[in-house]
C-alpha cells in the first residue's frame, strides 16, 4: 500500500537475508533438526555476547521464563511480584508455574516496575522478584538485585525486549537470571525462541534438565520437565542474526535520537543516565486522544501500535483468576498515553522525518 506516493512504514520489520537462508539449508542438509551442535554453538555466542557464564536455548521467551522459575523452584504457594506494565507473558508464564502473581506499581519515569512499590509487596510467601526491560530500557536492576540479596528473593529479569541493554555498563540477563526473546519483532530473531542467562551453575544445569523432559541421563527422569528445546534449525538463524544485533542496536539508538530530537507534541522516551536503551520500541506518550493519532497516522502511512491497552491486571484472564480486582494508578494511565512508533533498522532517514513530522503535524492541527 502507498500513501501519497510513498511506501507504508510498518511499526516492526524483522530482517531475515542470504545468510540465514544459507545457514537453514545447511542445517537441513546435515539430518541434524533438533538441539544439537548449532544449538550448543549459538549458547556459547549468546553467553559470550551477554557476558553471563551460560546461556540455555528454549522454544520461546515465555519458555525461558517458566523454565527459568522452575530452576530456581518456583511452584505452587509461591508469589512473585512483577509488572503490570508488559507483555501477558511476563505474568501467565508465572501461573504456568502453578505460583501467584502479585503486582507492583510502575515508576512513571520510565514505565518500569518500581523497586520501592515492589519491596512494599512482599511476602513471607514471596520467592522472587520479576521485573521487565520494557522495550528495551534496562529497570533499575541494581536496586532489584539489592533487594533480592535482602530478601533472599530470586530475580527474574525479563529481558525478552531488551537485547544488549546496559545498566551502569553492564549488560542486562547478568544480574539475575535473563530472559530473552527471538520472536519476530524483537531486536533479533529465531523465527521462534528463546534463551537464559545464568551466571549460577546449578541454576544452568538445572535449566538443561527441565527443559529436556527433566532426564539427565536419557529415560532417567528425575525432575519435572517438557519439552522446551530449540531447534538447530532455529539456532542456526539466530548465530546469524546475532553477528548483526549490535549494528542493528545502535541503529535503533540513532533512530530513536532523531526522533526524540524532532518530535515536538509528545513526551519522547527517557533514558536513564548510565543505562543503554536498545529501543526495542520508541514509545511516545501523548496527553489525549491518543487512539484518534493512532488511526491517523495509520491513513498518512506510518505504522503504529498501542504497547500496551490494558495493564495486565485488568485483562480479563486476570480478573476470572482473581489477580486483577484493584487499582495501580500509573500503569493504568500509562495505558492510555502510550504509542510506538516506527525505529526499527530499515528506516531510511527519510522515514524518520516523515515520522516525525507527521506526528506533530497531526497533534498540533487538533490543538
Ligand atoms: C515477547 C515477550 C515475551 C514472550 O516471548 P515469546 O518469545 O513471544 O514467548 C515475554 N515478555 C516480554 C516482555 C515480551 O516482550
Amino acid at each position: 500500500m502507498t500513501v501519497s506516493g510513498r511506501p507504508f512504514i510498518p511499526v516492526a520489520k524483522p530482517l531475515v537475508g542470504e545468510e540465514e537462508k544459507r545457514a537453514v539449508l545447511e542445517v537441513l542438509e546435515s539430518g541434524q533438526l533438533a538441539q544439537g551442535s548449532r544449538t550448543a554453538a549459538f549458547e556459547e555466542a549468546f553467553a559470550a555476547y551477554v557476558g553471563a557464564s551460560h546461556a540455555i536455548a528454549v522454544n520461546s521467551g515465555t519458555a525461558a521464563l517458566i523454565v527459568a522459575m522452575q530452576a530456581h523452584g518456583i511452584g505452587p504457594g509461591d508469589e512473585v511480584i512483577t509488572t503490570p506494565f508488559s507483555f501477558i507473558a511476563s505474568a501467565t508464564s508465572i501461573i504456568a508455574c502453578g505460583a501467584t502473581p502479585v503486582f507492583a506499581d510502575i515508576d512513571p519515569y520510565d514505565l518500569n516496575l518500581d523497586p520501592e512499590k515492589a519491596e512494599a509487596a512482599i511476602t513471607p510467601r514471596t520467592k522472587a522478584v520479576m521485573p521487565v526491560h520494557l522495550f528495551g530500557h534496562p529497570a533499575r536492576v541494581e536496586e532489584f538485585t539489592d533487594l533480592c540479596e535482602e530478601y533472599g528473593l530470586a530475580l527474574i529479569e525479563d529481558a525478552c525486549q531488551a537485547h544488549g541493554a546496559e545498566h551502569q555498563g553492564r549488560r542486562v540477563g547478568t544480574y539475575g537470571t535473563g530472559c530473552f526473546s527471538f520472536y519476530p519483532t524483537k531486536n533479533m530473531t529465531t523465527g521462534e525462541g528463546g534463551v537464559i542467562t545464568t551466571n549460577d551453575d546449578q541454576v544452568a544445569a538445572r535449566c538443561r534438565i527441565i527443559r529436556n523432559h527433566g532426564q539427565e541421563r536419557r529415560y532417567l527422569h528425575e525432575h519435572f520437565g517438557l519439552n522446551w528445546r530449540m531447534t538447530d534449525l532455529a539456532a542456526a538463524i539466530g548465530t546469524v542474526q546475532l553477528g548483526h544485533l549490535e549494528a542493528w542496536n545502535e541503529t535503533r539508538i540513532a533512530n530513536a535520537e532523531a526522533l526524540a530530537g524532532l518530535i515536538r507534541v509528545a513526551e519522547t522516551p527517557r533514558v536513564r543516565e548510565g543505562d543503554r536503551h536498545v529501543f526495542h520500541q520508541f514509545t511516545i506518550r501523548v496527553a489525549r486522544d491518543r487512539d484518534r493519532l493512532l488511526k491517523a497516522l495509520e491513513e498518512a502511512g506510518v505504522g503504529s501500535a498501542v504497547h500496551y491497552p490494558i495493564p495486565i491486571h485488568h485483562q480479563p484472564i486476570m480478573r476470572q483468576l482473581g489477580h486483577g480486582d484493584f487499582s495501580l494508578p500509573f500503569a493504568e494511565a500509562a495505558a492510555e498515553a502510550v504509542l510506538s512508533l516506527p525505529v526499527h533498522p530499515s528506516l531510511q532517514p527519510e522515514d524518520v522525518e516523515y515520522i516525525a513530522a507527521t506526528v506533530n503535524r497531526l497533534v498540533e492541527s487538533r490543538a
